[in-house]
């Protein structure tokens, strides 16, 4: 019988979640290069020669900006409900081989009040996709602008987008990567108290790259699944996985082996 365990956000799910952000971004990415490129090829000398050309193309932008909202807004729904259902199914099923491996199985069904807060989840999910778009053009608008009233070319212009690139890329990575943490310690605390769990116990992750110092003094510490813990630098109670690159994670406290599991974790 293995008392102590937990169940750690999947790697696999976080990757899936990037690729697909990365795969819609990209299409929006080659889209509006094509598009651009076509517009100075019309006319390059008036684009790079004239103020009103900056003008029009930056109505033209906020117009191609219109349409991709609207493909991310359609395609958001689908990502976030997907992300969200895979990592429920990955914490309920690690949750379930854990408490066996303690000697308990469980029929752990989701119940109403639990089903809600995973809606929460993918409306959260469902908004930050939406605000990929919203980055990318504010970005591109800027370069843009830049360069035509720099009297730059089209390659010149390329080059400057292709390094704002990495900002929208490396805000797509940390949507899934936090999200990933964040959503499967929301689900496997609400599984929690499904079955009755009232406790559990930090775990700080030890591969973090810049670990909070509270988190890591948290570690092996109980606390109430219905509070978090309470962190001076937070000024709240917080859930481990919760807080911005937090990889912590926690191990659930079974009322029947209680004892056990708080000396073995003494013993640590
Ligand atoms: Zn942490």
């Amino acid at each position: 019988m293995r008392v102590n365990g937990r169940v750690r956000a999947s790697a696999a799910l976080k990757q899936k979640y990037f690729k697909k952000l990365m795969n819609i971004i990209d299409e929006m990415n080659k889209s509006v290069m094509w598009w651009l490129s076509a517009r100075y090829k019309e006319n390059e000398k008036e684009i790079i020669a004239s103020d009103s050309a900056a003008s029009d193309v930056e109505k033209e932008l906020k117009d191609l900006m219109k349409r991709w909202s609207k493909r991310f807004d359609e395609a958001s729904e689908d990502i976030a409900k997907d992300f969200v259902k895979s990592a429920t199914n990955h914490s309920t099923n690690n949750l379930k081989a854990l408490l066996k491996k303690a000697g308990w199985t469980t029929n752990l069904k989701l119940s109403r009040k639990a089903q809600d807060k995973l809606k929460a989840l993918v409306i959260e999910n469902v908004n930050l996709i939406k605000s990929i778009p919203e980055k990318y053009f504010t970005e591109l608008t800027t370069v843009t602008m830049q360069s035509i009233t720099r009297g730059r070319d089209l390659k010149y212009l390329k080059d400057e987008i292709k390094k704002r690139y990495g900002v929208v890329e490396r805000r797509a990575a940390l949507i899934a990567r936090d999200q990933n943490n964040k959503a499967t310690s929301i689900i496997i605390h609400t599984e929690y108290e499904e079955l009755g769990i009232t406790e559990a116990v930090w775990k700080h992750n030890p591969g973090s790259k810049e670990p909070r110092h509270e988190h890591v003094a948290a570690n092996n510490k109980v606390y109430d699944i219905n509070k978090g813990m309470y962190f001076e630098s937070a000024g709240r109670y917080v859930f481990p996985g919760e807080e911005i690159n937090c990889g912590c994670t926690s191990e659930p406290i079974i009322p029947e082996i209680r004892g056990l599991q708080l000396k073995r974790i003494e013993q640590r």
